[in-house]
């Protein structure tokens, strides 16, 4: 029809291009590998980019060419988050985590024409390399000069800067395009690659940014602990130069320690990582405070968050919990919990119990629970059924795959493979993951549940729920359970007791074993895969 909007082409280099008209002074800091910290500006940042994108293409990157990354939250990750882009490439992040043989199998299956390799990280990525096949050049930094290395046709990432110049037009022209790439860590089957779009990853800033989601802006400070080369850092490093935030990239320093201290020093407001390393964080102000009541919103997904550790949080360090829900294939976030008005005036014990689901959806993202028959279930917070969603940041398809029924329905709707129930007012509560689900005598267990229920114990620091095989119930819920830092002895009884009363008499573990850790996948789920290749098939004593 005439006299329509504009057909503006939502591309990331619009991000790009307002951050540096609107907040050219905002900072980026990365605490570098000798645990000094780099600091430049957006305006800096952007300049490098234009040089970087001109120079991708003066190595031969074409249009839709795949560009590996294999690297820690750095600014330079920052810079090719956006350069390989601007250069009409896809940004495939690897995960670092992966072993060689999959990092190569995705490597390949993505046919990663150029690597950019972290220098820390550079004995690492040698180990896959020899099964690489695809790729034609590598670009380090954070290395010397005279690294010494197995890798063929290799530059260094300030050269090419230094070699270029800024005299470059984007060549994002498309919203179309493909501009980023991240596979799921295959705990079941080969890894699965989700392909982003200029338009879904840019909607997808504008959703994330929505009041009532995270709402990043020019006033926040935002620490993203959850890894580039995982979903995308949710996002962060679009929608922090979308919203203006100054931005806190802590390098390879994960650990507590150095995370409590940027926290503390730089006034961090949006922090963002998993639950492990917000247990990880909390043990670690027990022992040694610092104060980190800057922070208004400590952003946690990729797992549960334990309802115990969001209510210690809150109650003891004054710190507001935001659980968030997303998969790679959902760009990634899906959900995000927030109170709502009607919450406020709840007992504070019963708003934990809302901050303990995983939240409502976002503007942009549809979801509904479906039952074994495939009819859609009622939001009344009692029926579980599996979750499915909808949106124009969710797949339609893995890359270089067809799309079956195993993850898409016909009706168009994607599968996530968790189990979830929602409230009448909208807050959904992941109960599982399909193939996690315990069924016992015919009735579902849900894993989660009792994770959150043992994880609220004083002398508990992880706890992972899985199913083994009983002769009689066909499966039976065995609890692992890593104590808490300094607690000696934990027993089976003292567990089952704790939790006695919160559950149906069926549902309690017939077995709970203390171990002093608890696999993780390379995203940091506990790896239930692994736990029961160790204990169902009767290691137990
Ligand atoms: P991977 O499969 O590579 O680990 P994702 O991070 O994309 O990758 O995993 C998405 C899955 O993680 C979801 O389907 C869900 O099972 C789980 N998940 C993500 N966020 C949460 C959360 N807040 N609570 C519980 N589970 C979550």
């Amino acid at each position: 029809m005439n006299g329509l909007m504009m057909d503006y082409q939502l591309t990331i280099d619009r991000i790009l291009e307002h951050a540096n008209r609107m907040f050219p002074t905002k900072t980026v800091k990365t605490m570098l590998p000798d645990g000094s910290m780099h600091v430049y500006t957006y305006a800096d940042a952007y300049k490098r980019i234009k040089r970087l994108s001109k120079a991708l293409v003066g190595l031969g990157v074409e249009i839709g060419d795949r560009v590996g990354t294999f690297a820690w939250n750095n600014y330079q990750h920052l810079e090719l988050y956006y350069a390989i882009p601007g250069a009409g490439a896809v940004c495939h992040t690897l995960n670092i985590r992966l072993s060689a043989d999959q990092l190569a199998y995705i490597i390949n299956h993505a046919e990663d024409k150029v690597v950019f390799i972290d220098g820390t990280l550079l004995k690492l990525y040698e180990q896959a390399a020899p099964l690489v096949q695809s790729v034609q050049h590598y670009v380090l930094f954070n290395a010397p000069r005279d690294v010494a290395t197995t890798l063929q046709n290799v530059v260094f990432y300030e050269d090419l800067i230094d070699g270029s110049d800024e005299d470059f037009a984007w060549l994002s022209t498309d919203e179309k395009m493909a501009m980023a790439m991240c596979y799921t860590s295959g705990t079941t089957g080969d890894p699965k690659g989700a392909l982003y779009a200029h338009r879904s990853m840019f909607l997808h800033t504008l959703g994330s940014n929505q009041a009532g989601a995270l709402a990043i802006s020019e006033k926040d400070v935002v620490l993203p602990v959850v890894p580039q080369f995982h979903a995308m850092a949710w996002g962060t490093p679009y929608s922090c130069m979308a919203g203006g935030a100054r931005m806190v990239m802590p390098g390879p320093h994960l650990q507590a320690q150095p995370l409590a201290r940027m926290i503390e020093e730089e006034r961090v407001t949006v922090a963002a990582g998993v639950p492990t390393i917000w247990t990880g964080l909390y043990h670690e102000l027990k022992n040694n405070p610092r104060d980190i009541s800057s922070i208004r919103a400590m952003v946690v997904g990729g797992s549960a968050m334990p309802r115990a550790l969001t209510k210690a949080y809150e109650s003891e360090l004054g710190v507001n919990v935001v659980h968030a829900w997303g998969m790679t294939e959902m760009s990634p976030l899906g959900t995000v919990c927030n109170l709502q008005a009607h919450h406020e005036a709840l007992p504070l014990e019963e708003q934990w119990d809302v901050k303990a689901t995983q939240g409502y959806p976002i503007l942009g993202v549809e979801m509904r629970i479906v039952g074994e028959e495939g009819e859609e279930l009622p939001w009344d917070g009692q029926q579980m059924g599996e979750l499915q969603v909808r949106g124009p940041w969710i797949i339609s398809q893995y890359f270089k795959r067809p799309i079956d029924e195993s993850y898409m329905t016909t009706d168009g709707w994607f599968r996530t493979g968790d189990v979830s129930k929602v409230s009448p007012d909208g807050y959904m509560q992941i109960t599982d993951r399909t193939k996690d689900l315990v069924k016992s005598g015919g009735e579902w267990i849900s894993s989660v549940d009792l994770e959150n229920a043992i994880m609220a114990h004083p002398k508990v620091m992880e706890a992972a729920v899985i199913a083994i095989p009983d002769a009689r119930w066909a499966e039976r819920p065995l609890a692992a359970v890593k104590p808490a830092p300094g607690v000696e002895e934990l027993t089976e009884a003292e567990i089952i007791e704790f939790i006695r009363d919160d559950f149906a008499k069926f549902w309690l573990p017939d077995k709970v074993i203390v171990v002093a850790d608890i696999p993780k996948t390379s995203t940091g789920k506990f790896d239930k895969k692994v736990l029961r290749a160790q204990y169902a098939a009767g290691e137990l004593q």
